[in-house]
């Protein structure tokens, strides 16, 4: 089946009961247990499992084309928990260029832990090869990355990493599986934040991992989210599963009106530089052109100037919403290095814009009198 078709069907099941089309939001906590002890439909306790969270798991494995999948309260959640089925003393590889709250992770509260790491240049594949440990177990990959969009070569990585007995987990985020499959270049785990694109909508917050395999890997994860509970509650499983309907035909208009956004900042005299895959002045445009089917709605400039100018011309827009955050139906600009805080290498004339679903020719004429 095309994805087009998997994103609208996949996880609903018309309601057995009353004939609803749409499968009902499950509240209950708890299932009921027949007289012989059995859980006659699987389910047990809301932690555990239930039928929205379910539903959600099933589709984005499907899209992704993966064996399985753990939804979680958040992204940080789902990237956790891959650090978390790790043991202390293992070693994982993680780019330079990466959202900031991964990173932070990893030096604050896994470093605790013993959970070691290493920041590498995923374009440098030199780099990548000589920062293997012998207790390197994974690799995380962020492709297009967060906000320098550098495009990194799955297929590449995923083939040097599986040489030294390690895996690779990918943060889709920012392409979605409409756009680009992880698994079909060799990745072993995707994960998502379900916050940004999959929902699509400014209002979940949650996160989610598919394996391609359901291996012993998968398994701790599971276990780390059945046990720990840091779950998506019904309500935001249906949520995100009714943002997912509409997925590919968002991803559609996020595209078209990020490469209009992105020609038309090219062109601007106040603008130093405009990173977006899709532009064939990209470096890596034609590693993009290969691995994505499009080139996402985010995309991120420098103007002419510093911070001061940066901000002078996130504060004139009127369309936009100065925020953090991405994927939603409404464009959002903002400056990238203040949010990331003191280890940022973010340029700090750089403004991040996502791009939405407004018209094209309002998203222009607001970027344009903001720059004049
Ligand atoms: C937002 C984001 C995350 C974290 O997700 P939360 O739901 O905010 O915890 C992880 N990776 C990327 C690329 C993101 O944009």
């Amino acid at each position: 089946m095309k994805i087009e078709t998997i994103a609208i069907h996949s996880g609903n099941h018309p309601d057995e009961s009353t004939g609803a089309v749409v499968s009902p939001i499950n509240l209950a906590t708890t299932f009921e247990r027949d007289a012989d002890g059995s859980y006659p439909k699987g389910y047990k306790y809301s932690r555990t499992n239930n039928p929205n969270r379910a539903s959600l798991e099933q589709c984005v494995a499907e899209l992704e084309g993966g064996s399985c999948a753990a939804a979680f309260s958040s992204g940080s959640a789902a990237a956790m928990a891959l650090f978390q089925a790790l043991s202390a003393g293992d070693h994982v590889i993680v780019p330079d260029d990466m959202y900031h709250g991964i990173a932070n992770m990893l030096r604050g509260m896994f470093a605790q832990w013993n959970l070691q790491h290493t920041f590498v240049n995923m374009q440098d594949m030199q780099a990548l090869e000589d920062a293997f440990q012998s207790n390197t177990k994974l690799v995380l990959i962020e492709t297009p990355s967060n906000p320098m969009m550098k495009v990194t070569d799955i297929k590449a990585i995923s083939d040097i990493t599986h040489n030294h007995h390690a895996i690779v987990a990918c943060d889709n985020t920012f392409a979605t599986p409409i756009l680009q499959s992880p698994f079909s270049f060799g990745a072993d785990l995707v994960f998502h934040a379900t916050t940004k694109y999959l929902n699509g909508h400014s209002d979940v917050i949650g996160g989610i991992v598919v394996a391609k395999h359901d291996d012993d890997f998968f398994k701790r994860i599971r276990d780390i989210q059945q046990v720990g509970g840091a779950v998506p509650a019904p309500f935001d499983c249906f949520l995100t599963l009714r943002g997912i309907r509409t997925l590919a035909i968002r991803m559609n208009v996020h595209c078209a009106n990020a490469m209009a956004v992105a020609e038309f900042l090219s062109n601007h005299s106040s603008v130093e530089k405009v990173h977006y895959p899709g532009l064939i002045t990209h470096p890596n445009h034609a590693l993009a052109s290969k691995q994505m089917k499009q080139f996402g709605g985010m995309l991120s400039f420098q103007i002419k100037g510093d911070a001061a100018r940066a901000f002078e011309v996130a504060s004139k827009v009127k369309l936009f919403t100065r925020a953090t955050s991405l994927g939603g139906v409404e464009s959002l600009i903002e400056h990238r290095a203040s949010i990331e805080g003191p280890h940022t290498t973010t340029p700090q004339n750089l403004l991040r814009l996502s791009i939405g679903l407004e018209h094209i020719d309002d998203i222009i004429a607001d970027l344009e009198q903001a720059l004049s």
